[in-house]
């Protein structure tokens, strides 16, 4: 393989940085691009994962009393590096993952551009005055201290992105960190986690525990104060589960069923143009790509045409270059699953226009970008996500259908919506039940929208991340009243003309309440 991972040892010296307190068994992880064995990780146990938020809590103490501005200057540093030593990353992103050099670079963006939001937003952190109980006599203050220790758990699909968007803000805010990245792309959070460091982020901070999630959710959900889990939607609620029995603070970044709507209004070539990308990014693999598509009958012709052609066009391939715009499946349970989806909308009477077979001559896993018609209720892909290279198409009379269609799923996570008028797509965009819709692109303009919260409404989700949400989560708000003058209760007075002048006083609040500051 042409990359410069190819050195085990360099992987081997990677894997130092596991935190492990004793020797461990081992479970392989492979490449995808071609199905080879790369490394053997360790898999983490319980004690491990305790000690891991131990040193993560110490590291976290001296971290918390440094000033904001220094904790962002890492941060700063950081989006430096990333881009500096994109290389090693996008190589090693690949070697665990499969996907084209451009879908890497995507995480690349990504994280950089996350960096500098929050290095650069440090002011949500900084203590503010809020109106008091009396004008005048209570004077109000709040106070955002860091949690203590966040944990995360993350997929495979986005290794860096994942493993590091959330990091970032909980760093920011006087956090440690312990993450347990997805079993098959354990190197790349190694790899960033040093990155981190070399930027000036203290040693011990940012733990990295490996294994299986089943057998390091509990160890690791039971100790620390708030836990971000990216991932499915079972699997996400049983981390919400075990998260309450702890009461301990919980976002939750889930699956979802994402609709494109094309209004009779679209520029078909270009609506095909972005649908393209919007379904087949990552081969399909990304929370937020589109799998059903629902246009307008005035358009419907015109966009398949142009869909399928663009489809049937894009370049599959394996390498470590630009180039090849759908690269493989991550594994072969990816694989299996998009195949049995296939396979069973096929017999039950879907129709093929692009797509349908595996690519065996391109590596072990590759499978061809898929469009399917006559797509009906009783598919397995019809409302289960499928996660893969894999779309239905569906023909619709009017908005109104685009929109109860769209909404008639137990998921609620990305939407995307093509017109030529933008402020019709912005009204129907508001009326989708969904975290973010995009108008006239796919999920990019959301995702990198990261002032913008993001995150799923309905099963796809609890909570948000990025904007002023993704950080302030990560601190617990304190309250900090001072009473000066009157005390808030009757003193020496009759409590009979304490309360009717206290009645007077709110009548009083009332009219000039939009007047206070
Ligand atoms: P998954 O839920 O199987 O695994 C995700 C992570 O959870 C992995 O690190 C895994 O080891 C860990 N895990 C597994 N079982 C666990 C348990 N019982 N307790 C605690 N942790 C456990 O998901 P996946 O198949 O790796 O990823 C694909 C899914 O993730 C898709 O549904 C996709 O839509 C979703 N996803 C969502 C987002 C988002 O931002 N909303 C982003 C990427 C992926």
């Amino acid at each position: 393989m042409d990359t410069v991972w190819a050195n085990p040892s360099r992987l081997a010296a990677l894997r130092e940085g596991i935190t492990r307190v004793d020797d461990r068994p081992t479970f392989p992880v492979e490449a995808p691009f071609t199905g080879e064995r790369i490394a053997d990780v360790p898999a983490c146990t319980e004690a491990d994962v305790a000690a891991a938020v131990e040193q993560a809590r110490e590291a976290g103490a001296a971290w918390a009393a440094r000033p904001v501005d220094e904790r962002a200057a890492v941060l700063s540093e950081f989006h430096d590096l990333v881009l500096d030593r994109q290389d090693d990353l996008l190589d090693l992103m690949q070697l665990e993952t499969g996907k084209t050099r451009r879908d890497a670079f995507e995480e690349v963006l990504d994280v950089a551009s996350t960096a500098r939001h929050y290095a650069t937003h440090t002011d949500l952190l900084a203590s503010e005055r809020r109106t008091g109980a009396f004008p005048g006599l209570t004077k109000a203050v709040v106070h955002h201290h860091p949690v203590g220790v966040v944990g995360l758990i993350s997929p495979w699909n986005y290794p860096l992105t994942l493993a590091v968007s959330d990091a970032l803000p909980a760093l920011l805010a006087g956090n440690g960190v312990v993450l347990k990245p997805d079993e098959s792309t354990t190197h790349t959070a190694l790899l960033a986690r040093d990155l981190l460091e070399d930027a000036g982020l203290p040693p011990g901070l940012l733990q990295v525990v490996s294994g299986d999630g089943a057998d390091l959710g509990e160890p690791l959900i039971s100790r620390v104060d708030h836990v971000g889990f990216t991932g499915s939607t079972a699997v996400g609620r049983e981390v919400g589960a075990l998260a309450g029995e702890h009461l301990t603070d919980v976002s939750l970044e889930l699956g979802g069923k994402n609709p494109l709507l094309v209004l009779d209004d679209a520029d078909p070539d270009e609506a095909a143009a972005g649908a393209v990308r919007a379904s087949f990014a990552n081969a399909g693999q990304l929370c937020i790509s589109t799998e059903r598509l629902y246009v307008h009958t005035d358009a419907y012709d015109d966009f398949v045409d142009a869909f399928v052609r663009e489809t049937r066009n894009l370049a599959l391939g394996a390498g470590f270059e630009y180039g090849p715009e759908m690269g493989s499946l991550q594994s072969d349970q990816q694989l299996e699953k998009v195949v049995a989806h296939v396979d069973d909308a096929v017999e039950r009477g879907a129709t093929v226009l692009a797509g349908g077979r595996t690519r065996p001559d391109l590596g072990p896993y590759f499978h061809e970008p898929t469009i399917l018609e006559d797509v009906t209720s009783e598919m397995t892909l019809s409302s289960e996500e499928t996660f893969g290279p894999v779309v239905a198409l569906y023909e619709v009379d009017s908005v109104e259908e685009a929109v109860e269609r769209a909404n008639d799923s137990p998921y609620g996570l990305n939407a995307s919506v093509w017109t030529s008028d933008t402020a019709r797509g912005e009204h129907v965009a508001e009326r989708i039940e969904c975290g973010t819709v995009n108008v006239n692109e796919g999920y990019a303009a959301a995702w990198a929208s990261i002032d913008a919260p993001m995150g799923g409404m309905k099963d796809s989700g609890v909570g948000r991340r990025h904007g002023d949400e993704g950080l302030l989560k990560y601190t617990e708000s304190q309250t900090v009243a001072t009473q000066r003058g009157a005390r808030i209760d009757p003193g020496p007075l009759p409590q009979s003309l304490w309360a009717s002048g206290l009645t007077l006083g709110l009548r009083a609040l009332k009219r000039v309440a939009g007047w206070l500051p």
